[in-house]
């Protein structure tokens, strides 16, 4: 045995450093190291090696600004001077009542009521608590399940688990554990418009709500709809006296090229949940906004008619300091226009994938690129051969996708592009 080789002592050591952090959704044992990140700037990722990726998906389509913009730094380091945090029960501050305010002024209608927390899947169960509990405080008993759409990724935590697609999402072995909530197809055609209908009506008086991803199903799949579909699900909804609850955790703040995708049909949810953007990809926070109307079944003179809900580190004024200056960005900045050109470039670059082998689906939307393969690639391989080209994706499934930072250059866009395409046709 050479001296060089590893003793089993050394080996329980390494393992024990390889170990003491749990990566998300990763199988450990097999996976490959992850890269370690020392530094950002702009769309790129500086590794402690000293390679630059440029990253193809924001940090999971949070950073819409680029990395580390000097303006939401100066804000952060602002509010870190005055006052970091402190509990929101009894306290109220001027970063959240001012971001409450602006976040019901952009968006469309009267949701104008604002409860914040620190996560998306947190969001949205406060979503699903707010429609479950304004049934109750109007006196109405049973309505304890939500409808939701095959495809769809709603979080990870129990009731967000529930609202996410039962048979392909990433929680389907947690069947057993979950509320039994009820699926149906997006409506698409006349005959999915008519079973959503006839489902609606069947299970009306033990539904909270509809829930739904707008325009673009994320995490489920990069799965894109027209406005017309959404349309057709805010409809049904109505006519069947439900709550639609929308979930832009994903598309709001730009992605869709609409500050938000809801804009994009026409429709004003009852409730709406925001969070991976809402900061500038910065600070964790997520806010759930109610019309006016859901607001109403909260108001009155009995204190167990509250919402019963309340996150330690709801409302932090760092995160809302940083989403104040996100929201600065967007009017003094033209994201949108951004937005738009990226999803030019986009549709014109992956155009060429279009019919190839082993290419099923190539999809545009807003800075949203998707393309899906026939059958799953081997995605660690896929995933190294992007690093070995200086681009960062996180390919799922038979999905490759792009969503980069808002304010992308043209060279690190088309780099992003080139390399797509190169190692897609590759693993086709
Ligand atoms: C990411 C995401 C969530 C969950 O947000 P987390 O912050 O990861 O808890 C929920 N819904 C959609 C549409 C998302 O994209």
């Amino acid at each position: 045995m050479s001296s060089l080789a590893l003793t089993p002592a050394h080996r329980g050591v390494i393992r024990a450093a390889m170990t003491a952090l749990w990566r998300p959704y990763t199988q450990m044992k097999t996976a490959a190291p992850p890269l370690e990140a020392v530094r950002t700037h702009g769309s790129r990722i500086v590794l402690a090696d000293g390679r630059e990726l440029v990253d193809g998906i924001a940090s999971w389509w949070t950073a819409v600004h680029g990395y580390n913009h000097p303006h939401i730094a100066a804000a952060v380091a602002a509010q870190l001077e005055a006052m970091p945090h402190v509990m929101f029960g009894g306290l109220t501050h001027a970063p959240a009542e001012r971001l409450a305010a602006r976040l019901a002024a952009l968006l469309p209608g009267d949701l104008n009521h604002v409860f914040f927390t620190d996560s998306g899947s947190v969001a949205v169960e406060v979503a699903l608590k707010m429609a479950v509990q304004s049934w109750l405080n109007r006196g109405v008993t049973g309505r304890t399940r939500v409808l939701s759409f095959r495809g769809g990724y709603h979080g990870d935590t129990m009731g967000a688990m529930s609202a996410c697609d039962p048979d392909e999402g990433m929680h389907r072995r947690f069947g057993a554990y979950l509320p039994a909530q009820v699926f149906c197809d997006l409506p698409g055609t006349d005959a999915e418009t008519a079973a959503l209908d006839a489902v609606l009506a069947f299970h009306r008086h033990e539904l909270a709500a509809v829930i739904v991803e707008p325009l673009v199903q994320g995490a489920g799949g990069m799965r894109m709809h027209p406005p017309e579909v959404l349309a057709t699900v805010a409809r049904l909804a109505r006519r069947h006296g439900l709550p639609l609850i929308l979930d832009e955790i994903f598309t709001g703040f730009g992605r869709t090229g609409t500050l938000f995708a809801c804009e994009q049909a026409g429709i004003v949810p009852d409730i709406l949940c925001l969070s991976k953007a809402l900061t500038g990809g910065t600070m964790a926070l997520a806010a759930t906004v109610a019309t006016g109307a859901v607001f109403e079944a909260f108001w009155s003179d009995d204190p167990a008619a509250a919402l019963m809900h309340g996150p330690t580190f709801m409302a932090n004024p760092l995160a809302c300091a940083a989403a104040d200056a996100s929201l600065d960005l967007f009017e003094r900045e033209p994201r949108l226009a951004q937005a738009r050109t990226i999803e030019a470039r986009l549709a014109e670059g992956l155009a060429v994938l279009r019919g190839r082998p082993g290419i099923r689906d190539v999809r545009v939307l807003g800075a949203i690129g998707a393309v899906q393969f026939a059958s799953p690639p081997d995605l660690a391989v896929l995933k190294a051969r992007l690093v070995e080209r200086g681009v960062w994706v996180r390919p799922f499934g038979d999905v490759l996708y792009l969503t980069p930072a808002l304010t992308i250059g043209p060279a690190d866009l088309d780099l992003l592009v080139a390399s797509v395409v190169a190692e897609a046709l590759r693993s086709a």
